[in-house]
């Protein structure tokens, strides 16, 4: 008889962001008359800039034409992208990352989702609290992380790192030592970075006890300060314990488009073992290729003229931001983030729980934010806003949470 994989049992409730969808569509249904504005969801509102659609079009009339159509892409990515993002990402920030040490693939969502079938069941993970949802629930669905604690709001097997305002939501070195360490930076949720001395700390940590670092660093574009490293390999020794993953979605408006990669280098192991071939052999299995007009849309990202403009629209969104955090911390909230990513952490007020807290938003601002307990044990009582919103209806909602 077919038996189901019971490890989705062990999920607590739906995907954050279905719950919240719930609630809301409930909310606008009895509420016709009401204007919801969305700061929940971390998706963007601006279009794709002038270079990446011409781009696709050129690609497009290529795909039309016998002399220039493109089948199947090459497994690891076209070369032509790989070679820009190792130009442009790596080397001309000093760090080493060969073209042939990058995956192309549709979206970090699921590189950080799959790395894990590399990896042995019985490794420990270590996870930020809170953290994007994506790294526990896929190691849950393989089984390593035990079983649901109601108790501990949280997995028996997992390492939890806390990362709290007294720590600046970066966490400390855990005692008992994971094999796995899942950092994300800039944090989503907190929007709150990691410096590089203390980067380089974990990555000493790791290299001295044979841990891997998995390091999502989806929003690095959006940093600006001076001392936060884009990338973990700007640590010395990183090569040794790092794997990197990045994505188009934020730097450049692709949520929709899907693109993004994983740094593997090729001197990296565990216990011994090289995990490029691991990765190069899963991905050439079970993926078939970013398709080729996207590839060609995100090789336009790496020319002069489309570095500006994916500027531009970050800094748009981090000009809403900056109006999130001002106007919040001007209202007498605790807010955090939003200097360095698109996210502003705030603790609710009296005490509400971040559920509470969503209700109250929604039904007294029709405001919609995401619950900081949806992110993991230590987010209760905190509360995500985005900034991808469009300025107006940011400006539109500071002021209606300013008035209530
Ligand atoms: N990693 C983090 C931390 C994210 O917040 C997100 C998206 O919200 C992703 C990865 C997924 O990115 P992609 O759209 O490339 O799948």
């Amino acid at each position: 008889m077919a038996k189901a994989n019971l490890n989705y049992l062990k999920l607590p409730g739906s995907y954050l962001f279905s719950r919240i969808a719930q609630k809301v569509s409930e909310f606008a249904e009895s509420h016709p008359d009401k204007k919801i504005i969305r700061l929940g969801i971390g998706d963007v509102t601006q279009p794709l800039t002038p270079v990446v659609i011409d781009a696709l079009h050129n690609a497009v009339d290529e795909m039309a034409e016998k002399a220039t159509f493109k089948g199947y892409a090459p497994d690891l990515g076209y070369e032509f992208l790989r070679k820009s993002i190792s130009d442009w990402d790596y080397k001309r920030r000093g760090c080493l990352i060969e073209p042939d040490e990058i995956f192309i693939s549709d979206g970090a969502k699921s590189d950080c989702g799959n790395i894990q079938e590399i990896f042995s069941t019985d490794n420990v993970i270590a996870v930020c609290d809170p953290v994007y949802p994506v790294y526990v629930d896929s190691n849950v669905m393989a089984g390593r992380t035990g079983d649901y604690d109601e108790s501990k709001d949280g997995y028996n097997g997992v390492i939890y790192m806390p990362c709290t305002a007294e720590n600046g939501f970066a966490p400390e070195l855990p005692e008992k030592v994971p094999d796995l360490i899942y950092l994300c930076f800039p944090n989503n949720p907190t929007g709150e970075v990691m410096k590089k001395d203390r980067l380089q700390e974990w990555v000493d940590y790791a290299n001295r006890n044979g841990s891997i670092i998995l390091y999502d660093s989806a929003y690095e574009a959006f940093i600006s300060e001076e001392d936060v490293p884009h990338s973990i390999y700007e640590c010395d020794g990183a090569r040794d314990c790092a794997i990197e993953f990045r994505s188009f979605s934020k730097t450049a408006g692709f949520t929709g488009l899907r693109l993004g990669y994983t740094v593997i280098p090729k001197n990296l192991k565990a216990d011994g073992v090289e995990l490029w071939p691991l990765w190069a052999r899963r991905h050439g299995t079970k993926y078939n290729g970013a398709p080729y007009i996207v590839q060609r849309a995100g090789e336009a990202v790496y020319t002069e003229e489309g570095q500006k403009q994916v500027k531009d629209q970050i800094a748009y969104y981090m000009k809403n931001a900056k109006y999130i955090y001002d106007g919040l911390k001007d209202a007498g909230y605790e807010v955090s983030g939003g200097v360095n990513a698109p996210y502003i952490w705030l603790r609710t007020p009296d005490n509400m729980t971040s559920w509470e807290f969503f209700d109250y938003l929604l039904t007294k601002a029709n405001v919609v934010g995401t619950p900081g307990s949806g992110f993991g044990p230590h987010g209760e009582h905190y509360f995500r806003l985005t900034a991808f919103g469009t300025l107006e209806d940011t400006i539109e909602a500071i002021n209606r949470i300013r008035n209530i």
